[in-house]
């Protein structure tokens, strides 16, 4: 179950888990929410999951949430009428009480294509590329590693690319021993090499 992570971080430590251990996809949503104090439906949703599957709690996920969104244009009233219900229907307490389970690679790299002022999607699939190069040198990757991940995503192969950022960022000279199939997976697989 995706649930068998909870209460193993803190809100705290999610800037700093954002920039080890998030593929590409949910730092950019969790920079797009600390930029903006805000993030549309498709974003939200993408997220939130991510961060149900690697441990928050419903309670943990409605602070870290409401605490963002009331810094923007959202007061504390707004966000317990309009988003909470949302958060709470994420962690199965309301609606048809399904438990949401947090989206594949295929899944977001397939369905719901982004638009303008979205930030969900795979970076991978949906970024131009050269605002993905000029992202992954500013996240210090080599001009090496750099022409190596275009040259994957130019042929479509998204997850390897991802994977092999993976590698180049992780300091694995030699290639990873899994196969990425799925965000959280990345996250557990990162979390195993820096801890
Ligand atoms: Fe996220 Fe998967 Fe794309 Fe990597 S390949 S950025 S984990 S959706």
């Amino acid at each position: 179950s995706v649930q068998k992570n909870v209460g193993k971080i803190s809100l705290e430590q999610i800037d700093s888990l954002a920039g080890k251990s998030f593929p590409l996809c949910m730092r950019q949503l969790h920079q797009a929410l600390r930029d903006q104090h805000h993030l549309r439906h498709g974003g939200r949703m993408q997220y939130g999951l991510f961060l149900k599957g690697i441990g928050l709690s419903l309670e943990q996920a409605l602070q870290f949430w409401r605490m963002e969104f009331i810094r923007g244009k959202v007061d504390a009233d707004k966000f317990d009428k309009a988003y909470a219900y949302s958060i709470r229907h994420m962690f199965g307490k309301e609606g048809k009480r399904a438990d949401y389970t947090p989206y594949s690679c295929m899944k977001v790299i397939l369905s719901n294509p982004p638009s303008q002022g979205d930030y969900h999607g795979c970076p991978f699939r949906h970024s131009d590329p050269e605002l993905l190069k000029q992202k992954l040198q500013s996240y210090k990757v080599s001009p090496s590693g750099v022409s190596q991940i275009l040259e994957l995503v130019k042929g479509m192969h998204y997850q390897l690319a991802c994977q092999k950022y993976f590698e180049l960022t992780h300091n694995q000279v030699e290639d990873t021993s899994f196969s990425l199939s799925h965000p959280n997976q990345y996250f557990t697989e990162s979390q195993k090499v820096l801890g």
